[in-house]
């Protein structure tokens, strides 16, 4: 970056000094153009004025050695040059400067010299005998100027170049001082003062920092709460088998023993079965396998799957719905809409209901599940969705929960770009509704 700076500022200053000179030398060679050419004219006109070339047998020859000197007929021919024989001359009528001369009074005119890096300026003025009186002066030209300049060009060159790679230099430093010191002390960014336009970047860095922090920590707490979960079924296994196999159980404790590894076992399964779920659904890239599926057949088979669930806690499940196709993964779907009704089965009451309500609206299908049942009180609300966070630990346990599935449930309305909302009141029932869009 810094080298990139520094080019482009030697780059910015060579392009000002050759756009400089090119004008300087253009508009002095303008100047010095005029001024030959008035010279030249003031000097005619002067010559004229003295009515010298009126009488040729006047004229001396070396009057005008700084000029050279032609007379021309009207007709072109050449009767008097100080220079070379006029019969070596051809006809000048159609030299630009006689002929404007002849036409309007005076013709002026620049041409290449035979000598290199000069030009030859002509004036031409119209005598009263109709003869055309001609002045011209070898001079300088533009190449030849700037020749003449080229070495002042050069060291003026170098001296700025040194001076604007010195200042480069040490703006460059100062422009990167501050993101060397971002990168340098990342966990206090926010304390550097450096430009707004970079403070968007700082905050997405910030910001980034924060998130990589807290995911950090929540896999260690993941993995510490999974390690105890796991311990808990496990224990029990562990004591209930070695009861038996010390022989220190008498029959009816075998069963009840058996029963109770029986139960943990199933336990340790559905943990297990949830976290590989939950991890698979965490590493899967964004972009989830979508196929075109009805919300409301996936809830109808569902529905009667848990009926026999919900008849055993002598809970009423019911269900309303209409056609509600969108396009997402239907496992996880199948998964979401079962977590969600066996929840609303799980934490009711007797004789509680349960109604499951399906339908379309604004490019979204919208499940929205209704219980009767124990509710959450509010300060629990923002938190079941984490995972293995429960209101009541034994209730989740008894009724066969993980702790898992509202964490899996957010997972899967997340993948699907989709919406969660939850309206609980404790003792009375809970509504969580989920829109996905179409
Ligand atoms: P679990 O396996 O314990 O049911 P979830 O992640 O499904 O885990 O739910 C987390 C907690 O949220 C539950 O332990 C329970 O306390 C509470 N919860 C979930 N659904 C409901 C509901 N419909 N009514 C009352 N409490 C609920």
């Amino acid at each position: 970056m810094k080298r990139k700076i520094n080019l482009q500022f030697l780059f910015v200053i060579c392009m000002t000094i050759l756009v400089t000179m090119i004008l300087l030398t253009t508009i002095f060679t303008e100047i010095f153009k005029e001024e030959v050419m008035e010279d030249l004219s003031t000097y005619t006109m002067e010559l004229k004025s003295i009515g010298v070339f009126e009488n040729m047998d006047a004229i001396e020859e070396d009057t005008f050695q700084e000029f050279r000197v032609t007379l021309v007929k009207s007709d072109g021919v050449v009767i008097y040059d100080n220079y070379i024989n006029p019969n070596q001359l051809q006809n000048h009528g159609n030299r630009p400067e006689i002929r404007d001369a002849i036409k309007q009074g005076y013709g002026q005119a620049i041409r290449k010299s035979e000598t290199l890096n000069k030009s030859n300026y002509y004036y031409a003025v119209k005598l009263e005998n109709g003869c055309v009186l001609r002045l011209a002066k070898e001079s300088e030209n533009i190449w030849s100027i700037l020749m003449r300049f080229l070495p002042y060009i050069l060291v003026l060159t170098i001296v700025l170049v040194v001076i604007t790679i010195i200042i480069a230099s040490f703006f460059t430093r100062s422009i990167i001082k501050p993101i060397e010191k971002l990168a340098n002390d990342m966990e206090h960014m926010e304390s550097v003062t450096t430009y707004k336009e970079l403070q968007p970047f700082i905050d997405t860095i910030v910001k980034q920092h924060g998130d990589i922090l807290r995911s950090a920590i929540m896999r260690q707490e993941f993995t510490a709460n999974v390690s105890h979960e796991l311990k808990t079924p496990l224990t029990a296994i562990s004591g209930y088998a070695e009861i038996i196999s010390n022989g220190m159980a008498d029959e009816a404790d075998v069963a009840r023993f058996a029963n109770e590894i029986h139960r943990n076992s199933n336990r340790l399964l559905s943990l297990i079965n949830d976290i590989i779920h939950l991890s698979e659904l965490d590493v899967m890239d964004n972009a989830i396998e979508k196929e075109e599926i009805d919300l409301n057949t996936i809830v109808q088979t569902a529905v009667d799957m848990l009926q026999l669930s919900a008849g055993k806690r002598q809970v009423r499940l019911t269900m309303s719905g209409v056609a509600s196709i969108f396009n997402g993964d239907k496992m996880m779907i199948e998964e979401l809409v079962y977590n969600l009704i066996n929840n609303a089965i799980r934490y009711n009451k007797q004789d509680g209901t349960v109604h499951v309500e399906v339908y379309p609206a604004d490019e979204r299908v919208v499940l929205c599940v209704t219980d009767t049942g124990i509710g959450i009180p509010k300060e629990h609300q923002e938190r079941i969705f984490e995972r293995f966070y429960r209101v009541d630990k034994s209730h989740s346990k008894q009724t066969g929960g993980t702790g898992l599935g509202l964490a899996i449930v957010k997972h899967i309305v997340a993948k699907h770009n989709g919406d969660i909302s939850l309206e609980s009141e404790y003792g009375k029932g809970t509504k969580i509704t989920v829109w996905i869009p179409v």
